[in-house]
């Protein structure tokens, strides 16, 4: 007695060429039995050619691979599985619709177990994914790039006061673990205001940039962080750096900002733009990243009450 929920087989046959997917439909010895037009116009196979043939010989590159596990699985206990393999997106020779010679088409694969009669089957489900894929590595990268920015200080172009939170932190850690060295350098152009006021705002903002790149094309070592910490204020975290390594170095940048020469208002204490440096390094009272900024800190202000255009170095402990 026929079931009147089973379609007339020519019918069946048309609904499957009609979806836009491929469908393969192997038996019991993993020969395949039934082959979609979608298969046909994606592989470049017409069906005749390779029905009855085992699909590991249609496509030998499957073999070893994750598509043949989920096969012998399904046909051997009828496991179902779905194989939207991570190592290989692109698993079947597959290219969009009269193209054979251009880039793979991205695959979702689905494997089912089911029964034709007494024998054990195996039906495949390819899905084009390379829509969904192309969109997911796209927002991937846009997401990656954000992230990037986020950390970047919009007028001098070096790191932000974010990124110099984030990376104070990991190199406090990384000198704790290891008992390294770490110094900080805070540093604030001196007399700014005056800069501003006598220049004008936008002057100023061109010779923040230009300090800050100075600053950061200074620091030569990769693990070397300069950022921009506020205003007109700079920090650099110097990882495995003592006192008197940092002290150099601090003294280095002071000078070579000094000898960019640039002019500077006539309320200055020098003609030309000046930098004033505080110095602290990682040891005892200075272990967290509060207390090397507030030392660093300490340092600076010194600094600025002995007459600017100088470093000093916080010793207390
Ligand atoms: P001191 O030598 O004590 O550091 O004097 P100063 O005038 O530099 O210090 P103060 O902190 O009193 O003023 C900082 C000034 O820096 C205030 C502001 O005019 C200027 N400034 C801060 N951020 C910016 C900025 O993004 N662009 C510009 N052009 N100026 C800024
Ligand atoms: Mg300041
Ligand atoms: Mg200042």
């Amino acid at each position: 007695m026929t079931n009147p929920y089973d379609s007339p087989p020519d019918l069946a046959a048309t609904a499957l060429n009609l979806v836009d997917c491929g469908i393969i439909v192997l038996d019991n010895e993993g020969r395949i039995t039934l082959w979609n037009r979608w298969m046909v116009t994606h592989a470049g196979r017409a069906a005749a050619r390779v029905r009855g043939h085992g699909l590991f010989a249609v496509f030998p590159e499957l073999r070893g691979g994750r598509v043949e596990a989920a096969v012998l699985a399904a046909l051997a206990d009828g496991a179902s599985k779905q194989v939207t393999s991570l190592d290989s997106r692109t698993p079947f020779p597959l290219r969009p619709a009269g193209s054979f010679d251009g880039a793979r088409i991205e695959q979702a694969v689905a494997v089912t177990a089911f029964r034709d009669g007494m024998a054990a089957a195996c039906l495949i489900e390819i899905r084009d994914v390379s829509g969904a894929a192309g969109r997911e590595r796209h927002l991937l990268e846009h997401a990656e790039a954000l992230r990037a920015r986020s950390y970047i200080d919009g007028l001098s172009g070096i790191h932000n006061r974010r990124y110099f939170d984030v990376a104070l932190e990991r190199e406090l850690r990384r000198a704790q673990r290891h008992g390294g060295a770490l110094s900080l350098l805070l540093m604030d152009i001196d007399s700014f205001k005056a800069y501003n006021d006598h220049f004008g705002h936008q002057q100023g903002d061109a010779w923040l940039t230009t300090v800050a790149q100075a600053l950061a094309a200074m620091l030569k070592r990769p693990a070397d962080v300069a950022a921009r910490y506020g205003g007109e204020e700079f920090a650099a975290i110097l990882p495995d750096t003592d006192t008197a390594q940092a002290l150099c170095h601090a003294n280095a940048i002071r000078e070579h900002v000094a000898a960019l020469g640039l002019a500077h208002a006539p309320a200055a204490v020098k003609p030309y733009v000046t930098l004033s440096i505080g110095v602290a390094s990682f040891g005892a009272g200075r272990l967290d990243a509060a207390s090397i900024i507030a030392a660093a800190d300490r340092a600076l202000y010194a600094a600025k009450r002995g007459g600017r255009d100088r470093v000093m170095v916080d010793e207390t402990s």
